[in-house]
């Protein structure tokens, strides 16, 4: 049996880590057929269009993708062609584990976090409002008219939309999520107390999806100033984290701060039927060609891949074989060194080919 999968290479440091995915996928034995793709400078470069209905059209044929980093463009129009792509295919839940590795240093040991981020709504919708502009001023005008609050006639406004569809169906993935994957809790993450008709909607919903999962997976309530607080103090306490946007973006990378670092952070954007697995980390473009970055956010992003597509003993073959090229730490990337001018860093294609090697042997 052999997978259609869209790959996007994206840009930037983009084509190297994702090459280095691609070989290792494919040095599972797993049969990947791959379906090439644009979007970000390439993209422009090729179709004049930074992100080209081609594009959209393979993922939604293929269902899954693997996409590298995408530089987000200065003056073009676009807030950010990943934005756009999670828009435009409506993948409403991010979801970004965050697991210690032997190797890479960090001050913790032994996260396993998964973070659930709700993707479609939220301060990150879109809906703003430009200092000065006269339909900034109506719209000011018209909020004071429903609020006894005044807002300064000077601001820029932007607006927080929290539906319960999208409460519902985000916390419901990260219970599904626990279930799937034998987690024990969700923890709900809002500012509740502060913002109760948007955070407190997202809360009350919570609380009524939890309930339909009693005594499967226990469920709990904390807020996201004190959760920052117990996620540097106690990490371990902690299983499934489930967040509206902003919450959720932050959140994810004080996540990654815990287990080391963005080069190792994978993550998938999910929608009702397809799936863009992608790692946490951007386009670094000063590095771009250098083959230098480290390839096992990636990498490990293609291990959700193979997980979701039920390749589970691929999966956990690969994963293995990562763990153990992290754990000699000879063959890795400068940032996995102990100096970041070590001159035994090894670059991005000769990680991915230890990384091969472990798997040959498994
Ligand atoms: P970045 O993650 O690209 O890089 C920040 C720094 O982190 C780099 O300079 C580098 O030191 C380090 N780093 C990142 N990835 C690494 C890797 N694989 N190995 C080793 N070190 C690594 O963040 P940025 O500089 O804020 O963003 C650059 C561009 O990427 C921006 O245009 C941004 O919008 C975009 N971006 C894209 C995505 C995405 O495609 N999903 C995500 C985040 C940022």
């Amino acid at each position: 049996m052999s997978y259609r999968i869209t790959l996007i290479p994206g840009d930037g440091i983009g084509p190297e880590v994702t090459d280095a995915a691609k070989r290792c996928i494919e040095a599972t034995g797993v049969k990947i057929d791959w379906d090439i793709a644009y979007a970000g400078e390439e993209a422009k470069n090729k179709f004049q269009d930074l992100l080209p209905k081609v594009t959209l059209d393979s993922i939604k044929k293929n269902k899954i993708a693997l996409k590298g980093p995408i530089t987000t463009p200065i003056g073009s129009g676009f807030r950010s062609v990943n934005v756009a792509i999670r828009h435009a295919l409506d993948l409403y839940a991010c979801v970004r584990p965050a697991k210690s590795y032997t190797g890479v240093k960090s001050y913790y040991k032994d996260i396993d976090l998964v973070i659930v981020r709700e993707n479609s709504e939220d301060l990150y919708a879109g809906i703003e409002f430009e200092q000065g502009k006269p339909e900034t001023k109506n719209l000011i005008s018209e909020i004071e008219k429903y609020s006894e609050k005044k807002i300064r006639p000077d601001s820029g406004i932007s607006i927080k939309p929290i539906s319960k569809f999208a409460s519902q169906r985000i916390v419901d993935l990260a219970f599904q999520y626990a279930i799937k994957f034998n987690r024990k809790k969700v923890t709900v993450v809002t500012k509740a107390n502060i913002m109760k008709f948007t955070d407190g909607l997202f809360l009350k919903t919570a609380r009524e999806v939890a309930a339909r999962y009693s005594g499967k997976v226990a469920f709990e309530e904390a807020l996201v100033d004190n959760m920052s607080m117990q996620l540097v103090q106690k990490p371990h306490n902690f299983d499934v984290l489930v967040l509206p946007n902003l919450y959720g973006d932050i959140i994810s990378d004080l996540c990654a701060g815990l287990i080391g670092g963005l080069g190792v952070a994978p993550g998938v954007n999910i929608g009702d039927d397809l799936a863009v697995f992608e790692a946490v980390h951007g386009s670094a473009p000063k590095y771009k060609g250098l083959n230098k970055v480290n390839p096992t956010a990636m990498i490990l992003s293609g291990v959700l891949l193979l997980k979701y597509i039920k390749e589970d003993k691929a999966a956990e073959r690969l994963e293995n074989a990562v763990k153990e090229v992290l754990a000699e730490g000879k063959s890795v990337t400068y940032d996995l060194k102990p100096t970041p001018n070590d001159p035994t860093a090894v670059g991005t294609r000769e990680m991915a080919n230890a990384i091969i090697s472990k798997l040959k042997r498994f």
